[in-house]
């Protein structure tokens, strides 16, 4: 099938119903422009974090299938009213949940990877001229139950149903305009991005910046998928997430992120022996802890420290796995410290021009900033320093690589 677009709309662009109808709107618009839409949408506001919350009163660590059956319901209501709202006007629309829709997952809870996606039904759909509503976040495993797919899913299961049914495009709604050199409501002169390589995409998303989720650009660029990201409150241009070719990159930085969701947990006075680093961040990896910096120091006395950095929501179930860990291995100490962040630099243009990270390390340093570690790939350089100098590190950063030109 011809000219499908996929629209995926987040929590705030459909947070009541006076912005679902709003949505409605919108979707009308382009299906009259003569394009078969398939819609993928988020839980309304914070329902999710509220349903989390349930779920905690009750018990704290319930049965990842019923978490899931829970919060997997934010995207059933979202999905239903707007397909109402669609009735309302008079158009055809149905909403599917992830199972109609064929979103099978892995058999694992909470955090389960979509494995494929059978698209079906949501083509019959499309040619019976229907508006097609697919709740995002969600799909089904082997046994036939709900499964969701990590917080902040939504835009990965845009990408991947717009890959399965060969959409044109896969527009990403969100509550600012697109993609920017640095968060736009901290950095007044950060510039909107017309195109973003989806290598430098990936790594701003990585990196904290919120507008798309990591996964869901990984999975574009797998498919070559064109993302827009755009705003649901206006009709401008936002920024179109594709391959870009290196001859067009002129600044070698093009982006500046930041992330405030970081706890660091060091690990003192591990015996020097092959084996180790891999058996700790095996249990860490088996319990889906996702382990970011890794710096092992200098041994002395035959003895090494680790130092790792894990989001915040982590922290508790890492330190509880790290701490027994160094004492089955006889390791000094374990500390931690949620008073930290991460401040990134990113640029596909580094990789040809040298002395770039320098540059950063001296503008944080010569300001009084300290740098706890630091993380580098060829596109980007990564500081870990202390919470309270995370804005005052974006400004100098934004400022003295001069992205506001
Ligand atoms: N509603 C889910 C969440 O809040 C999925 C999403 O919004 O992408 O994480
Ligand atoms: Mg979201």
């Amino acid at each position: 099938m011809d000219n499908i677009i996929v629209q995926k709309y987040g929590g705030t662009s459909v947070g009541d119903t006076n912005k679902i109808k709003r949505v409605a709107d919108r979707i009308i618009k382009a299906k009259e422009q003569g394009n078969n839409m398939v819609v993928i949408v988020s839980a309304m506001g914070h329902t999710t974090d509220e349903l989390v919350k349930l779920a905690m009163e009750i018990m704290p660590a319930p049965s990842g299938r019923e978490f899931d059956a829970l919060i997997s319901t934010g995207e059933t209501v979202s999905a239903s009213l707007l397909a109402m709202a669609l009735h309302q006007q008079g158009y055809e629309a149905i909403s599917l949940t992830g199972r109609q829709a064929g979103v099978y997952t892995e058999d694992v809870h909470n955090k389960a990877k979509i494995l494929d996606v059978k698209p079906e039904r949501i083509l019959e759909e499309l040619t019976l001229g229907k508006v097609v509503i697919v709740t995002g976040f969600q799909g089904v495993n082997s046994q036939d139950d709900t499964t969701t797919i990590g917080r902040g899913g939504s835009d990965t299961s845009a990408v991947v149903i717009a890959a399965a049914i060969k959409a044109t495009v896969c527009e990403i709604y969100t509550d600012v305009d697109g993609v920017y050199t640095a968060n736009p409501s901290l950095i007044k002169n950060a510039k909107k991005h017309k195109v973003i390589s989806y290598d430098e995409m990936l790594e701003m998303a990585s990196l904290g910046a919120q507008v798309l989720h990591p996964r869901a650009v990984e999975g574009a660029k797998a498919y070559g998928l064109e993302i827009h990201v755009r705003s649901s409150y206006n009709f401008s241009e936002g920024t179109i997430v594709k391959e870009v070719s290196k001859m067009e990159i002129k600044n070698p930085v093009t982006g500046i992120a930041y992330d405030e969701n970081v706890a660091k947990i060091a690990i003192l006075e591990l015996p020097d022996v092959p084996g180790i680093a891999g058996q700790l961040f095996t249990k860490l990896a088996d319990a889906k802890i996702n382990v970011d910096m890794i710096i092992q120091s200098n041994q002395v006395d035959s003895h090494n420290d680790i130092a790792f950095t894990v989001s915040r929501d982590d922290l508790i179930k890492a330190l509880e796995i790290t701490k027994e860990y160094a004492k089955s291995i006889k390791a000094s100490n374990v500390v931690h410290d949620n008073n930290v962040s991460k401040i990134s630099i990113i640029g596909v243009g580094m990789m040809s021009s040298p002395g770039v990270a320098a540059r950063m390390f001296s503008m944080l340093g010569g300001n009084g900033i300290n740098i706890d570690s630091i993380t580098t790939s060829e596109i980007k350089v990564s500081c870990i320093i202390n919470s309270k100098d995370t804005e005052k590190a974006v400004r100098l950063l934004h400022d003295g690589f001069e992205l506001e030109k």
